[in-house]
């Protein structure tokens, strides 16, 4: 009987460390693996609405406060890979298949137009957007102070995989022709500003930043 229970004791830990040498492995895959139920963020309490970093609560402010964004469970089926030759420096970033042929259609269009947009963020999990706040509060920023231009891991549009950062994102896109092509055919394409100039979310201004939805009148029209 004891030899059984030695036996079985053995067996469950031999499976436990494969488990976990296939899940290490498993998230090796991907950049910006799907993977968003990350222990500290779980701890976020829907009432006050915080979030852990390094077992330092921050509280959620305004805009971000009252629009926590929820994913739904992903699978690494459900993203591909935009064509590197349209991303920045050659990255591998994934976008969800719903989303994928559009952006392609886009990012062609504009080429054709002379206007070479180059992708330089997309599916961001929320474990890969408290990775950028614990990049940031490393170099001395704070919190408030990171706040005002990122948003706080559960609140980024990027964690439903449609959204897209179009390089470079910061305030010099504004001028660039890519800003002016995608104004006047983003929507074409199913693409829409999320947070334009004085939008009434009164979030800060990101022309950079577009989000598939899929909304638009010459839908039928992509890839012309
Ligand atoms: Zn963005």
């Amino acid at each position: 009987m004891k030899r059984y229970i030695q036996c079985g004791i053995f067996s469950s830990v031999i499976l436990i460390l494969v488990c976990s040498f296939l899940q290490a492995c498993k998230s090796r895959l991907f950049v910006s693996q799907p993977v968003y139920q990350h222990p500290e963020i779980m701890e976020l309490k829907e009432q006050q609405e915080v979030v852990i970093i390094n077992s330092e609560t921050y509280t959620i402010p305004p805009p971000w406060k009252g629009n926590r964004l929820t994913a739904p469970e992903f699978d690494y089926s459900d993203f591909r890979l935009i064509p590197v030759k349209y991303t920045h420096n050659g990255s591998k970033i994934y976008i969800l298949n719903t989303a994928h042929q559009s952006l392609v259609s886009l990012l062609q269009a504009a080429e054709k137009e002379g206007v070479f947009l180059k992708v330089e963020s997309a599916y961001r999990s929320e474990t890969y957007q408290k990775s950028i706040f614990k990049r940031m509060l490393a170099k001395g920023r704070t919190f408030d102070d990171i706040v005002r231009y990122v948003a706080p891991p559960g609140y980024s549009q990027h964690v439903l995989g449609t959204a897209v950062d179009f390089f470079p994102s910061n305030w010099r896109f504004a001028d660039k022709i890519d800003c002016t092509w995608l104004k006047e055919n983003g929507r074409r394409f199913g693409f829409e500003e999320t947070y334009p100039q004085f939008n009434p979310m009164k979030r800060p201004w990101e022309p950079w930043h577009w989000n598939f939805t899929g909304k638009n009148d010459e839908f039928v029209n992509l890839g012309k």
